[in-house]
């Protein structure tokens, strides 16, 4: 039996992968960087190769790749290097790696992580998208293929440790009466709304609680990171919209909760970081140093509760809306929120327009049932285009 788990790790130079290579570096007796990949990043790319010596490392930009592929060869290491979306799904399905970390950010990583799927892996899912945009094909695929899937996003990583440890999908036979998903309610949580509007991409990158990357940083100021964790939860937990209630709860100390029939309420508590449900997911069902400090109940010393207000954040209202229409619409959603969240960080449009951009691209799509990748990849497509032809008339 093999000792060492190795991993590929899609999104090595983000927020994810650099927390994943970090509990990887502390158990270097368990785990083991099979390859590690990246969009362009060749500096940050090259650190890790010299650190971690992967078998592959992957740079989706061709040229990327190239650079590295030099520097690696001066750098007189054995790391093979390769390039393009092909080889991302490559690296997440050969028959060495056994776990994938899934952490590209956005629809980009959906191929790659449906490979690990595809090819029965244990799939350590932080790319929320892949669930959003296609979650029964997903799961199904999943099933089919004998894949185990563990959730790395900190909510979704809670609510699996505060259900039953043999939870088959059945939260009613789990005695399960409702899914409490906290969120911090970001930055913008108390600013008048009226204000809004003049929102910068450095203030709706400041997260309170949490350090992440640019895209997610966003999501969680407009809230759509919650939406889209409601339909997360929906598809790994079997779950009605109406079972799914969010709660505001701004120290981030309560990752999630799952309330019980006989009135019980389980939660998961920590400090937020996400080595923790890393360190959880990647030694399951062992429990292992993730380098996270140990939560201090009387520094937090309150933890606080509040009604989500679907006025201040209408990207939350359009999420469940998503959900509940079924079919193609989260797909749309997803894609609708990708071009509004860059169009905002490049200053194309205000912070306020997002939700309008994602609502109008809701409304000129057509209801459709998907049941391919296929469809899901063309829907994707199609909503994108909406979006941008919008942002052009309305400039
Ligand atoms: P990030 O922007 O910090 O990193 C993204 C990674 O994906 C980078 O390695 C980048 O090189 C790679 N990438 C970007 N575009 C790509 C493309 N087109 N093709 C291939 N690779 C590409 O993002 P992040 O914050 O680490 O988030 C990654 C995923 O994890 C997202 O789906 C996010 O929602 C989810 N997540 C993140 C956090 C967090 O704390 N950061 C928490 C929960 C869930
Ligand atoms: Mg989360």
């Amino acid at each position: 039996m093999k000792t060492v788990r190795q991993i590929t790790i899609l999104g090595s130079t983000g927020s994810i992968g650099e927390s994943t290579l970090d509990v990887i570096a502390r158990h270097p007796d368990r785990f083991q960087a099979f390859a590690l990949t990246a969009n362009n990043n060749v500096e940050k790319m090259l650190a890790q190769c010299r650190q971690f010596q992967p078998r592959y490392a992957v740079m989706l930009n061709e040229q990327s790749a190239e650079q590295l592929g030099q520097a690696v060869h001066s750098a007189g290491l054995s790391t093979e290097v390769l390039s393009g979306i092909e080889s991302l799904e490559t690296v997440a399905s050969l028959p060495e790696v056994d776990a994938v970390m899934a952490a590209i950010v956005g629809a980009a990583g959906i191929r790659p992580t449906f490979a690990a799927a595809r090819t029965g892996k244990l799939v350590l899912l932080a790319n929320k998208e892949t669930l959003v945009m296609a979650g029964r094909i997903f799961m199904d695929m999943v099933k089919q293929n004998n894949a185990t899937l563990l959730p790395i996003d900190s909510e979704h990583n809670a609510i699996y440790q505060s259900l039953p440890h043999c939870f088959d999908g059945n939260l009613t036979a789990a005695g399960v009466s409702r899914i409490l998903l906290t969120a911090s309610g970001g930055p913008f949580r108390c600013a008048p709304i009226a204000s809004l509007d003049a929102v910068t991409p450095e203030q709706a990158c400041a997260h309170p609680n949490w350090d992440m990357g640019q895209k997610i940083s966003v999501d969680s100021a407009t809230m759509m990171n919650k939406g889209l964790e409601v339909i997360e939860a929906h598809w790994l937990f079997n779950a009605a919209p109406e079972n799914i209630q969010v709660v505001i709860h701004p120290q981030s100390v309560i990752h999630s909760m799952v309330a019980y029939a006989d009135g019980s309420v389980i939660a998961q508590l920590g400090n937020p970081d996400m080595r923790t449900p890393i360190a959880h997911a990647m030694g399951y069902p062992d429990r292992i140093d993730s380098g996270v400090s140990a939560l201090d109940m009387f520094k937090v010393a309150h933890l606080d509760f509040e009604e989500p207000d679907f006025e201040r954040f209408p990207c939350l209202r359009l999420a469940y809306q998503a959900l509940t229409a079924g079919g193609n619409m989260p797909a749309v959603l997803n894609a609708a929120n990708e071009v509004a969240v860059e169009s905002f960080l490049n200053k194309a449009m205000s912070f306020t327009a997002i939700p309008r951009m994602i609502e109008h691209v809701m409304e000129v799509t057509q209801p459709e049932e998907i049941t391919t990748l296929e469809d899901v990849l063309r829907t994707d497509a199609l909503a994108r285009n909406k979006a941008r032809q919008w942002l052009s008339n309305f400039q």
